[in-house]
């Protein structure tokens, strides 16, 4: 069976992890963040996770082969049978290419734009529950009763380790010379939307709203063309 996914490109903090968890709800299908994947595998200190550690710290990204095979395997898995939201996957050309060749699937990409002043700002403000994980904005997106999660009621929060100042300049410079160039390979794939994501999330999700509609619409069209023909 074809999966519908959904491809979210755009700047570290154009709100592609907020926007994905919006639409996982809006659609039942999960928002897969490899940048989570990874942080988990350091966490639970397998057999990549000094590997993946060192790369994460400097602002690199992690060699394509382990990426591919882990991004592989959680599609293929029965969770993202229905589909799924792709976070932060592909990075790189040579990704978006072995995704193509590997995986079957009706791809729809949306692309957040946003300056990097306001993604270096974001990122440099964000923080999350250290319990549940919930993700809030210093400058943008608090919690509703100063140091309480909203979520969860736990009164811990952490930064990540690779939003600091001189990490994220090297993330942006990561995303120009390898995740920029895809945003032309998938416009001539088709179903590309972009979305100004430089307002406030209630303003950036109403967009994502209307687009998600377009790309249902766009499956619906297809599964009845794929029964028909
Ligand atoms: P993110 O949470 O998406 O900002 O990703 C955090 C970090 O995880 C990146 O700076 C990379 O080091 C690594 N990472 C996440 N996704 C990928 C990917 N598709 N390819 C290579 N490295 C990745």
């Amino acid at each position: 069976m074809i999966r519908n996914i959904i491809i979210l490109l755009g700047l570290p903090g154009s709100g592609k992890g907020t926007q994905g968890e919006f639409i996982s709800r809006e659609l039942a299908i999960p928002h897969i963040s490899t940048g989570d994947i990874l942080r988990k595998m350091i966490h639970e200190g397998g057999k990549d996770a000094d590997l993946i550690a060192e790369y994460m710290k400097e602002g690199k990204l992690i060699p394509d082969n382990l990426v591919n095979k882990l991004v592989k395997r959680f599609i293929l898995s029965d969770t993202c049978k229905n589909g799924c939201i792709l976070d932060g996957y592909p990075r790189t050309l040579s990704q978006a290419e072995y995704f193509i060749e590997n995986i079957d699937a009706n791809i729809s990409t949306i692309f957040f734009d946003v300056s990097d002043e306001v993604a270096t700002k974001r990122v440099l403000g964000r923080v999350a529950c250290a319990s549940c994980n919930k993700i809030y904005n210093e400058y943008f997106d608090k919690p509703k009763k100063q140091g309480v999660c909203d979520k969860c009621g736990s009164k811990e929060f952490i930064a990540r380790s690779d939003d600091d100042k001189d990490t994220i300049l090297l993330r942006l410079e990561e995303y120009k010379k390898n995740t920029l160039p895809m945003i032309e390979y998938y416009k001539k794939q088709g179903k590309f939307f972009t979305v100004s994501a430089e307002g406030a999330i209630k303003k950036v999700t109403e967009e994502v709203a209307s687009i998600i509609k377009k790309i249902w619409l766009c499956h619906i069209f297809l599964y009845y063309a794929v029964l028909i023909f």
